[in-house]
């Protein structure tokens, strides 16, 4: 694929560059593929299949500016754009769309104060609703789905020369004189490389054994099914205030797709990260809660078929914020990871970003300098 994209940085300037991409998710991926667009092919080492954590099973909703105010607001509405760019550039369907997005109060038993649908309003809400307030301007929310985004993103990054190697990164090897990388050990041998990018998503928190400097990342485990309801749904995202039939309170996100499914999530827990991201099984009975929700809200979703119950694990850094940029004091080390609940809406500008700085030693398409790995280092905290 031929640069002259808006990207700064032709890796070819720079030499070839020897690029080993630590984890197959959204962030792995994308970086892959922009890295492709500057003429870079990297290798990216997957321990299970691509996408087979929480970049196959998160919701896939988009917001322009949700982030704004913070360090991660330039990047998100840079995202943002470049998810419609990519809907078309890519060349195979991300289930992009735009999306009206409500606010909602429900509950699990029927009565209360019923709302009188405004003309805006979902009208599959026909069930135990007590308020609908639209919250996003329109044109300011979309979706994807993932899976297809993530795995769209590695098989164009392959079609411009980049390998997939299924394999466990185990550790990265440094040269101690020029204090450099040299490889990647995955399952006893050793890959040579002079860059990697360290985006296992929550298990980057493996690397803070194999290099000083690496600032940690935990896991946060959350559940999702998706259903197929008995009557088409809008394009209509919901945030939802919900009252279960135990009288718990909480916040699921309903999420009609495209292709005729509903995406509902919520319901996290706080139990250890497996070491197999595919042996992570969702809690039984956090499924019967999200299946409630929707049989609560929308009689399309009462008589809805499962068609998949699943759990995985959000990347969670020290402060909450994305890592992004070289780990200090080891040259060719770098991290892309910690984007907690908004990795999908982030990773094409995190794939961006960190292309351009891995070919030319720069990012110039956004500023990530608040969300570099070496601000753990200055305040002293690593773990
Ligand atoms: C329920 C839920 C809903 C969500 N909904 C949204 C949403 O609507 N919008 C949004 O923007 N974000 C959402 N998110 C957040 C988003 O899913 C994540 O931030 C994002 O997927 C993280 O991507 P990643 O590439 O960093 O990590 P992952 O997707 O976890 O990928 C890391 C990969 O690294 C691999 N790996 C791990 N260890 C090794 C190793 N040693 N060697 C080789 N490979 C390894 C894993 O197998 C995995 O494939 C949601 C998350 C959850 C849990």
């Amino acid at each position: 694929m031929a640069a002259g994209n808006g990207m700064a940085g032709n890796g070819a300037s720079h030499g070839p560059q020897n690029v080993v991409i630590a984890g197959g998710g959204i962030i792995g991926c994308a970086t892959a593929y922009y890295l492709s667009k500057l003429g870079v092919a990297a290798t990216v080492v997957e321990k299970g299949e691509v996408a087979c954590a929480s970049s196959g099973k998160a919701g896939g909703f988009l917001a322009m500016d949700w982030c704004d105010g913070g360090p991660v607001g330039p990047l998100a509405r840079l995202s943002y754009s470049l998810h419609k760019t990519l809907a078309s550039e890519l060349g195979q369907d991300t289930g992009y769309r735009e999306v009206r997005t409500y606010s909602v109060a429900a509950s699990a038993k029927p009565g209360g104060r019923k709302v009188s649908l405004g003309k805006n309003s979902p009208k599959w809400l026909d069930k135990n609703v007590q308020r609908v307030k639209e919250m996003a301007e329109v044109g300011t929310t979309a979706q994807v789905h993932p899976q297809k985004l993530t795995t769209a993103f590695m098989e164009a990054a392959q079609a411009s020369g980049a390998k997939l190697v299924r394999g466990t990164v185990q550790g990265i090897t440094v040269d101690k004189d020029s204090n450099s990388v040299t490889g990647v050990t995955v399952d006893g041998a050793v890959i040579p490389a002079d860059k990697v990018v360290i985006a296992m998503g929550p298990w980057s928190g493996d690397a803070t054994k194999w290099l000083p400097n690496v600032p940690a990342i935990s896991g946060q485990k959350a559940h999702s099914i998706l259903v197929r309801p008995t009557q088409e749904i809008g394009a209509e995202c919901l945030f939802t205030q919900f009252q279960n039939s135990s009288g718990r309170h909480t916040d699921p996100e309903v999420y009609p797709r495209p292709d005729g499914t509903v995406y509902i999530c919520g319901e996290s827990d706080s139990v250890e990260l497996p070491d197999d991201p595919l042996s992570i099984k969702p809690r039984a009975s956090a499924m019967k809660s999200l299946q409630e929700v929707g049989a609560s809200i929308s009689s399309a979703l009462a008589g809805a078929t499962v068609e998949a119950e699943q759990a995985c694990y959000l990347p969670v850094s020290g402060d909450s914020m994305p890592v992004i940029g070289k780990v200090p004091g080891v040259q060719g080390c770098y991290m892309a990871s910690g984007h907690s609940c908004w990795g999908i809406l982030n990773g094409p500008a995190t794939g961006m970003a960190m292309a351009e700085l891995i070919a030319s030693g720069k990012a110039t398409c956004v500023d990530i300098s608040a969300l570099d790995p070496g601000r753990f280092a200055k305040r002293g905290i690593f773990r």
